[in-house]
């Protein structure tokens, strides 16, 4: 039985080893492998102690006690923690001084504190995959029950024989079969959990890296409409439940086809991307959202921000992009450069008014373009942006928009 025992944990923690892949919990796959390895080792060491005597009892109880402070470790990398290499030698260093401190005369004591030490490292391996993450699927909770099962056999097995009955109901023989009976399910039962445990990570990760890639956009990297719109929904909602303001900018390259029809489409990407990184650098807080809204237009917002806010990350942005200084031969400016509108909403009129934000961003935008370019205007200069964030005056056409800043021009 023992032998047997030892073989299949043996086998188990062989195929572990060599299901590790190379993702990141090839680690701790293998170290959990390993953990079997010593455990099967052990349990072999374990059987030949009638031949070997007491250094085979020894080395057995010892490896035994390293693969259950090895699976701990195995569970703590899976968890993202570093190994705790005193603790994991603790165990094993401890049971071992007291069996040399004791001698071969109290095998009870020494069984007593094999039990207990091995159901502590067994509870610490199921106390850090209740840390882990929440993710979907069971097989963590699974692997958390066999855990807690095989700390209370063993912790049963102290009390047992603290209390002397456990040889009242059964024969030495019968708790021999029934440990390796237990080893056996047990550790079985664990390298299924563990694979799946594994495989349900490694499918969540993916997922999660899926849906991160639905909202990036595949020319600059930076975040896209879609990413955009959710932004502006949760924002608008968010900045009444919490009473901040929102500000909005909008922002548009400068005779951008004519770039194109200079240097060509690829020079255009490249300084799309570059033009998305300035972007993207002046929108420094956390929870500001840069995006790129489509074409050569971007977007960025700014949660818990006023229009004068808005206004300096729009110098930012400017200063950047004179910072680049990217040769543009068909803009009067010789450089590439960027329009920009600005817009911002109390938090009183914010909730469900996103779409008037960037209607009344987008014709403070054309203000800037119809003034010359290379700007930022703000919504709250013009009658037509403004109007565009009250109900009733929505709908606002490009052409009351010219006519407000023929009015302001004149
Ligand atoms: P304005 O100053 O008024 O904004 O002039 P503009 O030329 O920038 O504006 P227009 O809307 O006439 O042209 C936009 C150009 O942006 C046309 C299009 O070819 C270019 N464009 C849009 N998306 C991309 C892109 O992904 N890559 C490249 N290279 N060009 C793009
Ligand atoms: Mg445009
Ligand atoms: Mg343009």
């Amino acid at each position: 039985m023992f032998i047997v025992t030892a073989i299949v944990i043996a086998f188990s923690g062989l195929v572990l080893v060599a299901a590790r892949g190379r993702d990141n919990d090839s680690a701790s796959m293998a170290l959990w492998g390993l953990a079997m390895l010593l455990g099967a080792a052990g349990i072999t060491l374990l059987a030949v102690e009638a031949a070997l005597g007491e250094t085979a009892h020894r080395a057995g109880n010892v490896t035994i006690l390293a693969g259950t402070a090895c699976a701990w470790t195995a569970a703590r990398l899976f968890g993202g923690r570093p190994p705790l290499f005193a603790l994991i030698a603790a165990g094993p260093g401890l049971w071992l001084a007291a069996s040399l401190l004791l001698g071969p005369g109290s095998p009870q004591a020494l069984l007593f504190l094999a039990c207990v030490t091995g159901a502590t490292y067994t509870l610490a391996t199921a106390w850090e995959l209740s840390r882990l993450d929440p993710m979907p699927g069971r097989s963590r909770h699974g692997a958390i029950l066999l855990l807690a099962l095989h700390a209370a056999f063993y912790l049963g097995r102290a009390l047992g024989l603290l209390l002397m009955t456990e040889t009242v109901w059964l024969t030495e023989r019968e708790v021999m079969l029934l440990m390796m009976l237990e080893a056996l399910l047990h550790t079985l039962g664990m390298a299924f959990m563990f694979l799946a445990l594994a495989k349900e990570r490694a499918q969540h990760r993916s997922v999660s890296r899926l849906r991160e890639l639905t909202l990036l956009d595949g020319l600059t990297g930076i975040g896209n409409r879609r990413q955009f719109d959710l932004a502006l929904a949760r924002e608008t909602e968010l900045g009444q439940r919490d009473d901040m303001p929102l500000a909005l900018l909008m922002i548009d390259v400068d005779h951008f086809k004519a770039f194109n029809d200079v240097y060509g489409h690829q020079a255009g990407d490249d300084c799309l991307r570059a033009i998305a990184g300035a972007i993207h650098g002046a929108a420094r807080r956390p929870g500001d959202v840069a995006v790129r809204y489509g074409g050569e237009e971007f977007a960025v917002l700014l949660p818990r921000a006023e229009e004068e806010g808005a206004m300096v990350v729009a110098e930012l942005i400017h200063a950047r992009m004179r910072e680049l200084a990217l040769p543009h031969a068909g803009s009067p400016q010789g450089k590439v450069t960027v329009s920009i509108g600005t817009a911002a909403l109390p938090p009183a009129l914010l909730s469900g008014k996103g779409e008037a934000l960037v209607a009344a961003a987008d014709h403070a935008l054309y203000a800037a373009k119809a003034a010359g370019r290379n700007r930022a205007w703000m919504a709250s200069q013009l009658a037509a942006a403004q109007a565009a964030l009250r109900p009733a005056e929505t709908g606002l056409r490009r052409a009351e928009v010219a006519a407000d800043l023929a009015r302001r021009a004149s």
